[in-house]
Order: C-alpha cells, then structure tokens, then sequence
C-alpha cells in the first residue's frame, strides 16, 4: 500500500513538472564544434557528439525558431511555441561554417551566430584558449543566408568597464558594419564573456537591438529579460563535470520527457 502510495506521487509530480516544463523554452549555446585541441575544453564540441544532440532534439519533435520570434513572445508576456528552442555560437568560429552548418541544414535548424567585427578572418585566442580561426567575411556572409548574425561587439572586450563613448562604439558601430556586410538587419547582441551592467543593457536597447544574450544558465520563461537572456550550455561528454550537468538538470528533465 505505501509502496503504491508513493508510485502515485511520483506519477503525480511528473506530470506537474510535465506541464510546467512544457511552458518554457531554451536556448542553446556553443563555441568551437570541432576536435579539442588545447586550452579551454569546454568551448568544444566534437562534430559527431553535436550531430548526435540536434539529432536527438529532431528526433523528440523539437524545431528551432527565430530570435525574432522568441523576443516577440516574451515582449507580449507569453511563453514561446511549444517544443522550440534558439541554437546559438560564441566569436564566429571557422568550424561553425565548415561543420555546424552542414549538420543543422540536415535537420533543417537554424541558428544565430555572434560575431566581434575586428576578428573576422583572423585566428586568435581568448582568455584561456586556444587560437582558432574566425570565419571570413565571405562565409559570414554565405552563412547569414541560413542563420542570423549577432554582435558581439568590435573587439570582443569586457564591456561593462567601458566609457560611455567607448561602449557606444563598441555596440552600434558593430551593428552597423555587420549590417553592411550581411545587407541585413542586426537584430540580436551578445556581452562578450558575459560580462554587463546597467549602463550595457541601456545602450544595447539604444543601439537599437531587440534583445541580449548572457551567459547564465537557465530555460527561458514568459517573464524572462530579454536584455538578458540565459542560455544552456549543453557540453560533450568528453567534458562532462557533476556541476555542469546538475546545473542543466530541468534541461535534461524537459528533454528527456519531450516536452
Ligand atoms: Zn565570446
């Protein structure tokens, strides 16, 4: 009897948590999908492993949605469609347009990719990683006719310890010669390493962006800022950590219960 008891409770809770989970929404977020080479592990990903997930997410009745039509969503106070989520990629990397595209055109999933205006074409590394190459204006725009471009500043520098004039530039002259190049509108801004304040998500409204993208984990709820977006950070197994997976926790229920 108490062992049936507590089956009922444990059906109980699922479908509650069914039902609350199925109200949110996600977005994902990666940097290199590529083999590891040195530095940071954690903004790789092997090509087959993010095959594997975006395969999994098509598989479970998943698609993928527009920045535009989340923001829309969450500006009217209403939670996205159901079963959709945004795929998101950090700095431009090369292997976004050799091995990432490919991949999301097989299940027909589209992205948006954030870009620092003065690393396209050249091959540099951030705090703690690994030089790799940025994509060229040309493939940034080959790949603007499949994903959105973002930006993520001019010179991807830690923008909340910036002066006015200098985050100015830093936020609207990006926007501006992204728009140049990709002869589209630059809708979406990402704080490069996650670093804002007050005086950053001001000037990303000014500039005339509709929403921002942090680094906080988290699944997107109807009251979600979108001047400040969380993101998932669904890493390889290659670097898995208890924290990381603990914290991604209502991802993996949602996704597992494929709702
Ligand atoms: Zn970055």
């Amino acid at each position: 009897m108490k062992k049936l008891l507590i089956i009922v409770l444990i059906v109980i809770a699922g479908v509650f948590a069914a039902r609350d989970l199925s109200k949110k929404s996600f977005v994902l977020y990666y940097h290199n999908v590529d083999g590891y080479k040195s530095g940071l592990r954690s903004v790789y990903i092997q090509p087959f492993m993010f095959d594997l997930q975006m395969k999994y997410l098509k598989l479970r009745g998943y698609r993928t949605i527009s920045f535009e039509e989340m923001i829309e969503a969450l500006r009217q106070n209403v939670t996205p469609p159901k079963k959709t989520f945004v795929i998101t990629f950090d700095d431009g990397y090369k292997n976004n347009f050799k091995r990432a595209l490919p991949i999301l055109n097989k299940y027909g999933f589209t992205a948006t990719v954030f870009v620092a205006v003065n690393e396209i074409g050249k091959t540099l590394a951030h705090e703690r990683t690994y030089p790799e190459a940025r994509m060229s204006s040309k493939e940034i725009k080959e790949i603007s006719k499949y994903w959105s471009i973002g930006s993520h500043t001019m010179n991807h520098k830690n923008v909340a310890s910036l002066r006015y004039q200098d985050l100015k530039y830093e936020l609207c002259e990006s926007k501006k010669s992204l728009e140049k190049l990709t002869e589209k509108k630059v809708n979406m801004f990402c704080y490069p390493m996650g670093r804002f304040d007050d005086d950053v998500k001001n000037m990303a409204k000014k500039a005339g962006y509709i929403g921002a993208c942090t680094t906080h984990s988290g699944l997107i709820i109807k009251r979600t800022d979108v001047y400040e977006i969380p993101r998932v950070e669904w890493k390889g197994v290659e670097s898995f950590s208890f924290i990381n997976y603990w914290d991604l926790k209502w991802f993996f229920l949602k996704i597992f219960l494929g709702v």
